[in-house]
């Protein structure tokens, strides 16, 4: 049941929760078509938010953006069988246009490899065209029979990189860097932790040599693949028979890599922070880092408490802070703070007459670390410096408390079968298992548990003691992360 505040408590049911956040802190709102979504002002600039920060890091790693159509021939994708086998169930295609039936259908893109490799036919003759470091930030469509905002849409926004390489080490260097990539982007501005990793042969992207990943813990326990980084091997260029001459004249397939991350890091933003009260944001990718709230009871009060929060907004401004003033008339204070509460505001500024007599503001943090004031009052005076500090120790805090959360989310080291089952079935979380490397003793778990292996995570996550058995009672050939997941 929703609580007085109109949102039900995660415990109670998370799911419930995440759909009213959506809707109540106006992210999304659902469309005409079943599937798709509307994202709404405030959802939409988290998203430019996300996409500026992204869009940086590829640049600065050498990545130009550029644009392919919407609409590829069906014969394309019949070039990749495997890659079109992936992608076949999920695909919208055009028959008709312009009032006739189509010659050859059109497909509406699940994804751009097909679109991109006989283009990249073209522009790749000699080992001086090496490498290709394009991205591209699109609308892909997959016609997925459940969907979910931001999780999972039929319609969704992302960014995918495409990359042509001289050799299997180069290629293999690129989807390395970019999953390091996404990672420094989700610990740093969403203060989201992630596990890195090599995913299964069974979760491998179609068409992928090696697929790697970035996998989060949502708050109700479960993993979501927040991020993919494939390495395409020469797959798609013997598909599209994309050969660059070498140095000594010979003529070699190239090697390819590509990587996406899309809106669904929004669903991942709401889930990892958000709690009874609403949405959380880490100041990074908040709207609004700070909200003001004038207080006045008569029209004296509310010249002088705009007066002082104009120019508290434009110190701020100045500071290269995010700020907006809630001069909405007729509302009540109380409802404006549960307003940007609700909307995950890191910090709001309540101005009244008695601070503006006492040249002060009072801040008040969307959440109190333990054992600090809630409520702070600060001096006009250079009020803006104190504030970036303060969003700056939030961001740190935001990554510590959802790392602490994940690790007290995690066991290591389970052997048997029956307490895994357990733990999947209650508490949920990360569980670090051994795994035998058969994909029958995998999808075996999987249809007893609905778990699935997340990774095989990179050196640097494993257990010192990882399990010598898998999970059937087979020796172990790797440890690996197992969950439940979106
Ligand atoms: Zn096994």
């Amino acid at each position: 049941m929703p609580n007085g505040r109109g949102l039900t408590p995660q415990s109670e049911d998370f799911s419930a929760w995440y759909n009213e956040i959506v809707q109540q802190a106006e992210l999304a709102s659902q469309s005409p078509v079943r599937g798709c979504m509307v994202i709404r002002p405030y959802g939409y600039r988290i998203w430019e938010l996300m996409q500026g920060a992204l869009d940086g890091m590829f640049k600065a790693t050498g990545h130009q953006n550029a644009y392919f159509p919407l609409f590829l021939p069906k014969s394309a994708l019949d070039r990749e069988a495997q890659h079109f086998e992936g992608f076949a169930p999920e695909t919208a295609i055009v028959t008709h246009a312009g009032g006739v039936q189509l010659e050859e259908p059109l497909v509406v893109r699940p994804t751009s490899e097909a679109i991109i490799w006989p283009i990249l036919s073209d522009w790749i003759q000699s080992y001086r065209d090496l490498p290709v470091l394009l991205n591209q930030w699109a609308n892909v469509v997959r016609w997925e029979k459940r969907t979910r905002p931001f999780l999972r849409t039929t319609e969704f926004l992302w960014q995918e990189g495409h990359t042509a390489h001289a050799s299997e080490e180069e290629a293999e260097e690129e989807t390395r860097r970019m999953l390091g990539v996404y990672r420094t982007f989700m610990e740093d501005w969403m203060a989201m932790p992630v596990i890195t990793g090599l995913k299964t042969d069974s979760e491998r992207f179609a068409g992928a040599l090696r697929t790697y990943a970035c996998e989060a813990l949502m708050k109700d326990n479960k993993g979501l693949q927040a991020g993919t980084s494939h390495n395409l091997g020469q797959n798609f260029a013997r598909a599209f028979d994309v050969r660059y001459q070498t140095e000594d004249g010979e003529h070699v397939l190239v090697w390819s890599t590509s990587w996406g991350v899309s809106t669904r890091l929004i669903g991942a933003l709401i889930m990892t922070h958000g709690d009874d009260a609403g949405l959380i944001l880490p100041p990074k990718l908040a709207p609004y880092e700070v909200v003001v709230v004038p207080i006045w009871r008569d029209d004296e009060q509310r010249e002088q408490v705009f007066e002082a929060g104009e120019r508290v907004r434009v110190e701020l401004e100045k500071a290269g802070v995010r700020v907006h003033v809630d001069a909405r008339e007729g509302m009540n204070p109380g409802a404006k703070y549960y307003d940007w509460e609700r909307r995950g505001v890191p910090l709001r500024l309540e101005v009244g007459p008695r601070d503006v007599q006492a040249e002060s503001v009072m801040a008040v943090r969307r959440v109190t670390p333990e054992g600090a004031d809630r409520k702070l009052p600060l001096p006009m005076e250079g009020v803006a410096g104190v504030l970036r500090d303060m969003l700056d120790e939030i961001q740190d805090e935001s990554l510590a408390a959802a790392l602490a959360r994940r690790e007290s989310a995690t066991v290591r080291g389970l052997e048997d079968y029956s307490e895994f089952q357990r733990l999947m079935e209650t508490e949920g979380g990360f569980a670090f298992t051994g795994w035998c490397g058969e994909g029958e003793c995998e999808q075996q778990v999987k249809d007893d548990t609905s778990s699935t292996i997340r990774v095989i995570p990179d050196e640097e996550y494993r257990s010192p003691n990882a399990p010598v058995r898998c999970l059937c009672g087979e020796p172990s050939r790797y440890e690996v992360v197992r969950a439940r997941a979106y």
